[in-house]
């Protein structure tokens, strides 16, 4: 009933950074990706649970044994863009590039041609009211990157998956888990909100939601299951998503995966399309 899914990418690909973290230097940063994947992909098959990886196009170009081992394991492989830029920053072209330039590096990879994508930062919003299209138009059937959310995207996005239309055919939405807590809407399905809450808590909000009919679509990153992460000075609202409350999180999240069950995008997707 519930999706996991990966944003498989470095701990130095963070939006909106420059300096040290600029793309033009990623290549003399120490890559930390294969192995924190490698303890993630542990974690998720010792569960038993399938889930689907969104893989930065970089990353696959760098580490295609990783795309291998990810695709071995029986879990789906999306986009998450070559460069991981975010969406609204991009012209449509140039988007669409970032899309192909991926594209090209999964299947170089041993990947099929993605149809599933993620945006970075959750950045395909009412600021790129043209992504969707875009996806479409690269044969994109899946989309999870609108959150219902105000900080990324906004709170009346559906919460549910579901179907919008565009000039180049239909994208099935599915948003992140977002939940109701201290009279906030709170990004329960990842990030800080999702590593601030206790296993019992994220367990109860899922099931609240899943009475409702609504899947939870939970998203963890390899930098969180770092044992020993890299640390670089960061604004204090990028900080505080980075590193807050990081340990112990493979063990809450270890609890959270066996209490309740989790598939991948596209399982979740043919279910829907067959009731
Ligand atoms: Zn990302």
């Amino acid at each position: 009933m519930n999706i996991l899914t990966v944003d498989v990418e470095e701990w130095f690909h963070i939006c909106g950074v420059g300096g040290r973290l600029d793309q033009s230097h990623w290549h003399t940063l120490p890559s930390r990706v294969v192995s924190t994947t490698r303890r993630l992909l542990d974690a998720i098959d010792a569960a038993g649970v399938s889930a689907t990886f969104f893989i930065v196009g970089w990353v696959a170009d760098r580490h295609p044994a990783l795309v291998q081992e990810i695709l071995s394991a029986g879990h789906e492989v999306g986009s998450h863009g070559y460069w991981h830029r975010r969406v609204y920053e991009l012209t449509p072209k140039a988007f669409a590039e970032d899309l192909e330039s991926c594209a090209t590096a999964l299947v170089a990879a041993g990947a099929s041609r993605p149809t599933s994508f993620r945006a970075p930062e959750w950045s395909i919003n009412d600021r790129a009211p043209w992504a969707l299209d875009v996806l479409a138009r690269k044969n994109f059937s899946i989309d999870a990157s609108m959150a219902p959310l105000a900080m990324v995207g906004r709170l009346a996005y559906p919460r549910q998956p579901h179907v919008r239309t565009t000039a180049h055919g239909d994208i099935l939405e599915v948003p992140p888990f977002v939940a109701d807590r201290f009279g906030q809407v709170m990004p329960v399905g990842w990030g800080w909100g999702l590593r601030m809450s206790s296993p019992r808590r994220v367990l109860s909000l899922v099931a609240r939601a899943n009475e409702l009919g609504q899947p939870a679509v939970l998203t963890v990153h390899p930098w969180e299951v770092d044992p020993d992460p890299p640390r670089v000075w960061l604004p204090p609202r990028l900080m505080f998503a980075h590193y807050f409350r990081l340990g112990g999180f493979e063990r809450r999240l270890k609890d959270i995966m066996k209490g309740t069950t989790f598939t991948t995008l596209r399982a979740t997707a043919t279910c829907a399309a067959a009731s």
